[in-house]
């Protein structure tokens, strides 16, 4: 049995989806701060907070897991930087709580939702995971603290983990059923896609003074089916003997602000109204992966291997639920 916490989450609900079709056992374990108990599907639902050690350890014994994907976090730059109490709080003690309640079950094999924040601005063009890790945000520089929990968690108990750094996860279920539905939104392309269900006036592009041909902040985006399926597959090699590990994911090719939003406008085929306003505090100019570890290492490969394609998900879904799900 596999617990996966924040579950009811963009990226969590659709890793749940992949694993129920491929014949996995899920618990999903949520607070609903932030999650949507719609997105759950048929899964095993409790509802928990990381905090709550006694109903952790209880869930383990009960359903009997031996793995957990750790996706519960919160997950803003912009609100990291204005409120970090909240940010070390959930993120950090909560992660730590987590890990206290799997040493004393024995469930051994992790696979944690990191990213490509913890790297900050490197000033390299594409970053591998040998990379320098140096955040430029609070919310960075808690995932980065998290891998380190494990690494340590790793080295006095045993826990096997693979931290994953996404860059840019964007896209819906091919079923047009799940989607992205942050309250309030936050992320460019459910922004954008606001903007033309006439939810939101206008996209505010955040600086055109950055380092990059046109100003805008360049970003690697990664199809949410893609990622789900890299978790599986990291928790695979962890169950057959692995070592802890941690892999990059992105697609390898970065675009700008602007560029999302002409794609945009040429998938769906409506203008988008934006305006340049100030830049956002904690921002890299430039975040690209280099996947090239884990495509060797676990085989794994993207399907959404165009903005296009990933635009076009999004899309089906944005366009089919404006307000995104029925409970908030
Ligand atoms: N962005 C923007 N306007 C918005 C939201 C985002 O210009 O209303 C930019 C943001 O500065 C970043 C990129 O779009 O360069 C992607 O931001 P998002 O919040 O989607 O993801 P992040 O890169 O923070 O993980």
């Amino acid at each position: 049995m596999i617990l996966v916490t924040g579950g009811a989450g963009y990226i969590g609900s659709h890793t749940v989806r992949e694993l129920r079709s491929r014949g996995y056992d899920v618990v999903v374990y949520d607070n609903l701060t932030t999650g949507h108990i719609e997105a759950v599907g048929d899964a095993i639902f409790v509802k928990g907070d990381l905090f709550d050690v006694e109903l952790l350890k209880d869930t383990f014994k009960k359903y009997g897991v031996d793995s957990v994907i750790h996706f519960a976090a919160y997950s803003l730059v912009g609100e990291s930087m204005t409120n970090p109490l909240k940010y070390y709080h959930n993120n950090v003690a909560g992660t730590l709580a987590l890990l206290e309640a799997m040493v004393a079950c024995d469930v051994k094999y992790l696979v944690f939702s990191s990213s490509a924040a913890t790297y900050g601005d490197t000033g390299e063009d594409i970053i591998s995971e040998t990379s320098p890790q140096k955040p430029t945000s609070v919310y960075g520089m808690t995932k980065l603290m998290m891998e380190q929990l494990m690494a340590d968690f790793d080295k006095a108990y045993g826990l096997k983990y693979v931290a994953l750094r996404y860059f840019n996860a964007a896209g819906a279920h091919e079923s047009g059923e799940i989607g992205e539905d942050h309250n309030p939104e936050s992320h460019l392309i459910p922004i954008i896609m606001q903007v033309l269900n006439g939810k939101r006036e206008k996209l505010g592009i955040f600086g055109d003074d950055y380092p990059t041909p046109d100003g805008t902040c360049i970003r690697d985006y990664i199809h949410i089916t893609d990622l789900a399926d890299a978790h599986i597959k990291a928790l695979e090699s962890l169950k057959s003997g692995a070592s802890s590990n941690a892999y990059n994911l992105g697609n390898g090719n970065g675009f700008s602000v602007k560029e999302v939003v002409e794609t945009v406008e040429k998938v769906v085929g409506k203008p988008v109204k934006r305006e340049i306003v100030p830049r956002r505090a904690g921002d890299p100019a430039v975040l690209v992966a280099s996947s090239d570890k884990i495509k060797k290492e676990l085989g794994w490969k993207p399907e959404y291997d165009s903005l296009e394609k990933i635009v076009a998900s999004a899309w089906k879904w944005h366009s089919t639920h404006p307000d995104g799900f029925k409970t908030k």
